[in-house]
């Protein structure tokens, strides 16, 4: 058997509206971007949505709108994707990690106050495999030290927390549409603020800080435009508007289906030396991670390879990446917990398509080979 470690669940309605959309006029920012950043703003709660090229660019872009550069410290996790803290260097700041909680591997408030210094301007949570962050007590921290919020939400578009959705109590939230998260268009990205400013100046700096877009400049007789800022070219498109707007009406339907996948592997899973990372709240379910024991992860990995099952970490610590190694010189044990779950995690096949007897095979083989002497 061959099981995939993601499959995408693009249907025909969604091919269809691509092919409608590379028929008309609009292929870049247009009237299908507008008509995706107001329904994806409905989904999410939030009063903007600015759909963009990654949510790398929604991280940098965030960063900047607010001010954030060189001589300034964001505090941001080691237990996330690289863009998290390189969206913070490319800005001239320096990424300040704080430790995470060992349980569930999402940041630990504590570990952000002790980090808390001088420099400090913002922090940055990131909502680990689906579940969010304590926003809450995120909220009173940066009220008290006088910091922004951005937050991570490439795990996270429709997971919950004490009532609390991303974007809420935070100055931004940063989404992503990569090929495997759970709303995809291979590529994209968005930032969702309620801060009509902050929009604003997003919207400029995702387009070379013109004053008016391809859209606006299209609309009847040609009218000049002015470069009011320095910008990026972070801008997203009609075509793969078309592509994610109809995936929005089958979000919560599908995380239904993810949430029925995950009980099945919790069942199924019983008795094995591995830990299931706690949830809290209403998770999105977009990873489905086990932590085995360090010392056997590597080559469980490669005997999952042998089964035909794909597999892969999220992650390894960031900080013991080889470029922040160099760059900060932190030891593996600066952050104990991060390195621990980096060391242990290996994420499992987990989407819609994923039938049950896949599921089971992935826990047989998981079995046999955690079974094995050693
Ligand atoms: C996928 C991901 C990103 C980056 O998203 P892109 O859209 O590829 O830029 C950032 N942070 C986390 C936690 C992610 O999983």
């Amino acid at each position: 058997m061959k099981v995939e470690f993601f499959k995408h669940s693009i249907q025909e309605e969604d091919i269809q509206n691509v092919v409608n959309t590379l028929n008309s006029v609009f292929l870049t920012t247009g009237p299908l971007t507008c008509q995706f950043e107001k329904k994806f703003a409905e989904f999410t709660g939030l009063q903007h949505i600015v759909a963009l090229n990654s949510c790398t660019a929604a991280l940098h872009l965030a960063l900047l709108a607010l001010g954030i550069g060189p001589g300034d410290e964001v505090i941001t996790s080691p237990m996330t994707f690289i863009a998290t803290a390189t969206a913070i260097t490319h800005t001239g700041a320096t990424p300040v990690f704080a430790d995470v909680i060992q349980k569930n591997g999402l940041i630990d408030p504590n570990c952000i106050v002790s980090a808390i210094g001088p420099k400090t301007k913002a922090i940055i949570p990131v909502h680990l495999y689906g579940t969010m962050v304590d926003m809450k007590a995120l909220r009173q921290i940066a009220d008290q030290h006088n910091l922004f919020i951005i937050e991570d939400a490439a795990h996270c578009i429709e997971g919950e927390r004490d009532s609390i959705r991303p974007g809420q109590l935070s100055d931004a939230a940063c989404y992503s549409f990569y090929a495997t998260k759970n709303l995809t268009c291979g590529e994209g990205g968005a930032l969702g603020t309620n801060n009509n400013d902050l929009a604003k100046k997003i919207r400029l700096l995702r387009q070379h800080g013109m004053s008016k877009e391809a859209a606006d400049r299209y609309n009847g007789t040609y009218q000049h435009w002015d470069m009011v800022e320095l910008g990026w070219k972070y801008n997203f498109n009609d075509i793969l508007s078309a592509l994610l707007i109809n995936q929005i009406d089958r979000l919560h339907h599908q995380l239904e289906q993810r949430n029925h996948l995950y009980e099945q592997y919790i069942a199924a899973l019983v008795g094995l030396n591995i830990t299931i990372p706690e949830i809290i709240g209403k998770s999105a379910y977009h990873l489905f991670t086990v932590w085995v024991p360090a010392h056997r992860r590597d080559l469980v990995l490669k005997e999952l390879g042998n089964y035909g099952i794909g597999a892969t970490v999220n992650y390894r610590a960031i900080h013991t990446l080889k470029w922040f190694k160099q760059q900060f010189g932190y030891l593996p044990d600066a952050f104990p917990n991060a390195f621990e779950i980096g060391s242990c995690t290996i994420s499992l096949p987990f989407y819609i398509k994923l039938k049950t007897e896949e599921l089971l095979y992935v826990v047989n083989c998981l079995k046999k080979i955690l079974n094995r002497s050693q």
